[in-house]
């Protein structure tokens, strides 16, 4: 299994959409679709609040709050993930495996396994 370029060793490379049959995915699991946004949502509140604690007289509390709730989320979500860890590797193996066709961003140099 190559998961490199033939051509320039790229390891910049992607699958291309089979033709017939239909597209194999990874099964990504819900608790890496819960953790990504809470994360995203957590780094802006705490961008707010520090730009709150600079710019005015520190965040309210329903800020504070909402950051501790989203941080909490954020754990409870992580712990998750790190449970579905497992699951999600062999399914993304799986789908590298299915994958037959490949290209290269660098140099778009396309090949099938
Ligand atoms: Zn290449």
């Amino acid at each position: 299994m190559q998961y490199r370029c033939p051509k320039c060793q790229s390891p910049k490379i992607m699958p291309v959409a089979q033709s017939g049959g239909p597209a194999v995915r990874p099964v990504v699991p819900k608790s890496l679709v819960l953790l990504i946004p809470a994360v995203f949502i957590l780094l802006l509140l705490v961008l707010i609040s520090i730009a709150m604690w600079i710019f005015g007289d520190g965040a309210g509390t329903t800020l504070q709050s909402a950051t501790v709730v989203v941080f909490v989320l954020c754990l409870i979500a992580g712990f998750m993930f790190y449970r579905d860890l497992p699951d999600f590797k062999i399914s993304m193996q799986g789908f590298m495996q299915s994958q037959k066709k490949w290209k290269c961003r660098e140099c778009n140099h396309e090949w099938e396994i």
